[in-house]
């Protein structure tokens, strides 16, 4: 995504201080609600609590008050004494840390974008670049979550890949947009109503607010088709004006349907000049930049990935198999082992045989070298694990230097020579290249 739209790439500091999250909001309002049972002093979301107990998804951003009536409405007790729960505050979730002996206030990053919004200006001047301009960011966020739980989907320490577009929203026409007009994406309305419409659709209906936005809203849906995911089990849902922030013009989730229900991957938003303009005010900078001549106070659109739900979701949607084999089928070029090696007998040298040639595999790949069980429970082991590609060592490896070469996806095996061997695994599990694509077409 990064390299086909030319975006920057920043890694900035996790600790932050006080004054870029005064500006950002999130000193005054990065904030869970919570409720603490007064007979036993245990803690809750009360929004989780109502969630769990009704099965219906709870508003975000709903008052205090209105959370006490929730729980009342719905018989929501304690977990652990069974007492009446009342009494919602308010829980802010950064982690405080303090700077140097004197101990200035500062934070760990709630999300990673806040050093993209304020390097904006040093970063457009130094890099030559023109808007309309992504920055992204990959790295750790911390969150001090009231109640962290299913593995990676809630983290206190998160990992984050985000992109902040910035641009004139006086000039959305740039051709490169043009080639998402007739992208099909699935959209769910805050009506409840799904469609499955083009870009172009999408914006003469008024979901998609412009054709940048379109644009970014493909290239995301393209990134998970490409990690794995079916795109009927991906959709945008479209967030009503009461579920987005006051600033934001406009606001997506993007979604992947999985076991546990349709879980957040990606949340998309459309965040006006609020970003760059609390920034300007809070540090007295100008933020404002140059675009042909006219000077400009850019909007941001943003994409929030969370990765580590991503990571789940492309391997929650990987795994297939019938009866009892069961194959992690990750794309090849995903896979984080690209290969095992196993001799076929540990005697007569096939085994020193197979230590050389994974010795020699392990320059140029992700290899693992495997030689207990049956080559049956070998296979099945590496299947199970998201291996693409597993080479046996025979006997006639010994005569003719010859391998077999057997593909998870199709279970067929080949014979290759040992001397091309690394290369063909190479090419198997590269990212398909554009000529490799015009070669299939
Ligand atoms: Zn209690």
């Amino acid at each position: 995504m990064v390299k086909k739209d030319g975006m920057l790439e920043i890694d900035g500091s996790q600790i932050l201080p006080r004054a870029v999250f005064e500006a950002s909001g999130h000193l005054a309002s990065f904030t869970d609600p919570l409720v603490r049972c007064s007979k036993c002093g245990s803690v809750f979301r009360p929004d989780k609590l109502v969630e769990e107990k009704t099965g219906k998804q709870v508003p975000e951003k709903l008052e205090d008050a209105e959370y006490d009536s929730l729980m009342d409405k719905s018989g929501v007790k304690c977990l652990k004494c069974g007492a009446k729960l009342s009494g919602t505050s308010r829980f802010n979730m950064m982690f405080r840390v303090g700077i140097g002996p004197s101990m200035e206030e500062a934070y760990l990053r709630p999300e990673t974008c806040q050093s993209i919004f304020v390097d904006f200006p040093l970063l457009f001047k130094t890099q030559r670049v023109k808007l309309p301009v992504g920055i992204a960011q990959v790295g750790r966020s911390f969150r001090n979550e009231i109640a962290p739980r299913q593995g990676l989907i809630r983290l206190r320490e998160l990992n984050q890949a985000e992109v902040e577009v910035f641009f004139n929203p006086g000039k959305l026409d740039s051709p490169r947009f043009d080639w998402a007009q007739s992208e099909v994406l699935s959209f769910r309305y805050p009506d409840g109503k799904d469609a499955r419409i083009s870009v172009a659709e999408g914006i003469a209906d008024g979901v998609v607010p412009n054709r940048l936005v379109g644009h970014y809203l493909a290239l995301m849906a393209k990134f998970y088709e490409v990690a794995g995911i079916r795109p009927e089990g991906l959709r945008f849902r479209v967030l009503s004006e009461e579920d987005r922030a006051f600033y934001s013009k406009a606001a997506f989730d993007l979604e992947v349907k999985l076991s546990m229900g349709w879980l957040e991957l990606v949340a998309c938003n459309y965040r006006g000049d609020y970003d760059l303009g609390r920034h300007a005010k809070v540090s007295g900078t100008d933020f404002t930049v140059d675009d042909g001549g006219e000077k400009v106070l850019p909007h941001v659109f943003e994409l929030s990935m969370g990765v580590d739900r991503s990571v789940y979701a492309v391997m929650e949607s990987s795994m297939t198999g019938e009866g009892d084999r069961r194959v992690m089928a990750l794309r090849p070029y995903l896979a984080p082992v690209q290969a095992c090696v196993f001799p076929l007998v540990n005697k007569d040298g096939l085994q020193e045989a197979a230590i050389a040639l994974f010795r020699e595999l392990q320059e140029h790949l992700e290899v693992f070298y495997d030689e207990s069980g049956s080559i049956g429970r070998r296979y099945a082991r590496a299947d199970e694990a998201g291996v693409p590609f597993c080479v046996t060592l025979d006997y006639d490896t010994l005569k003719e230097d010859t391998v077999t070469l057997r593909s998870r996806d199709t279970r067929q095996q080949e014979r290759v020579a040992m001397s091309d061997l690394a290369g063909k695994i190479v090419s198997l599990t590269g990212f398909p290249t554009i000529r490799a694509k015009a070669r299939q077409a």
